[in-house]
């Protein structure tokens, strides 16, 4: 109960802070008393600390409290089929230091295990933070990720089955680690830092080499059974259509992600190698044909998709995001205009959609929000874990 109750100060503190200890008290329901002696521990343990005073309004200038962002550190990696992308943050997810590896050599699980733990045990040496100070790392990838158990059910890159990859690499490291689908991982971040702050029901779908989607119901991601939950991409909009990376036919990502465009334009445009989203999306605004019907073709796909998630879960916001975002209006257009068209009467009404490109460095950080969030919603910080001041 001490231990929830300081959690539910912190996290308080964490996401509407900073706050005087009249507000924290009127926030989280408890007394006064109680307030009060959570505060001192979380000051004595270094987790939060006093700033400035709030605005004079009358009454006793109140000193404010703020989460102390360096009161620990975490680290995000982002696994993809041919290189990691690695970012170590503060407890704010500042980013402070940002690296890329290539993958190379065997994928096994064991192999893949020990190139993470060693990126990390490196960037942390490039950057000066003791692994002591290390709160967790999180990982990202695509496929069935049980975000409570750390087992990856299904990597489409490696054809991994039921590989308990958290453990793994928490062997190697002696840190806790946590796993998660990477679109959740996003999702995550969205809903700690970014739009979906304080939003109840909404959705991000990343589109990119894949389509992806995460959902967040009544402020928690929806996980479904064993992880497996927004498989998007995997919807079939063309029965017996273009063969999927998964070995189904006419998958929504088949005939949508990027790849699917970079095989529409193929033979028929001169691009550069390897052909960019970007080079075909500035063929199409200078009056390309064939690049602005491959983007269209695409984004009709898509809007699809989304309908389907709007018809399913209404949610209040849906944030469109990842690589594919960067093709522009030749391909975004036709994609709201199929969503419109293809939504249930009056269910796409009051609904924000917001577009926004995401990069590397963005879901190194989504990864490494993962244990944020692991760290603020769990009743794991106890007194005990207190910074250490070296
Ligand atoms: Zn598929």
């Amino acid at each position: 109960m001490r231990a929830m109750n300081r959690n539910l100060i912190l996290n308080i503190i964490r996401s509407q802070g900073p706050l005087s200890r009249t507000q924290l008290t009127e926030l989280s329901g408890l007394s006064v008393g109680a307030v009060s002696q959570i505060v001192n521990e979380l000051l004595t343990t270094g987790w939060v600390y006093e700033v400035g005073e709030s605005d004079y309004t009358g009454g006793r200038r109140q000193v404010m409290l703020r989460l102390n962002p360096t009161a620990g550190y975490v680290v995000g990696l982002k696994l993809m089929e041919n290189r990691v992308v690695g970012a170590i943050c503060d407890l704010e997810t500042t980013v402070l230091n940002y690296v890329e590896h290539p993958l190379t050599g065997v994928h096994t699980p064991d192999a893949i295990a020990e190139t993470l733990a060693q990126i990390v045990i490196q960037a942390l040496y490039d950057t000066g933070i003791t692994r002591e100070k290390v709160r967790g790392v999180g990982i990202g990838l695509a496929g069935v990720i049980n975000g409570e158990t750390g087992i990856v059910h299904y990597s489409p890159f490696f054809h991994w089955q039921h590989i308990p990859l958290a453990d793994r690499v928490s062997r190697y490291l002696g840190l806790p680690v946590y796993l998660d689908n990477d679109v959740n991982t996003l999702t995550i971040t969205e809903q700690l830092f970014g739009s979906g702050r304080d939003v109840a029901n909404f959705a991000v779908m990343t589109i990119g080499r894949g389509v992806g989607l995460g959902v967040v119901i009544n402020h928690a991601i929806y996980r479904g059974h064993k992880g497996g939950v927004g498989e998007l991409g995997h919807v079939t909009v063309v029965p017996d259509g273009p063969l999927c990376d998964c070995g189904k036919r006419g998958c929504l990502e088949a005939l949508a992600a990027d790849p699917a465009i970079f095989r529409t334009v193929q033979g028929k445009l001169a691009l550069g190698a390897p052909p960019t989203l970007e080079a075909i999306a500035q063929a199409a605004e200078q009056g390309n044909k064939t690049a602005h019907e491959a983007l269209a073709r695409s984004g009709y796909y898509l809007g699809l998709g989304l309908a389907i998630v709007v018809n399913l879960f209404c949610p209040d916001l849906i944030i469109i995001s990842g690589e594919g975002v960067s093709a522009g209006a030749h391909r975004l257009n036709p994609m709201l205009n199929t969503l419109r068209q293809h939504t249930f009467n009056g269910l796409l009404d009051g609904v924000e959609i917001l577009v926004k490109a995401t990069d590397d460095r963005a879901w190194a950080r989504g990864a490494a929000s993962l244990v944020v969030g692991k760290l603020f919603e769990s009743p794991l910080v106890s007194s005990q874990s207190s910074v250490s001041t070296q």
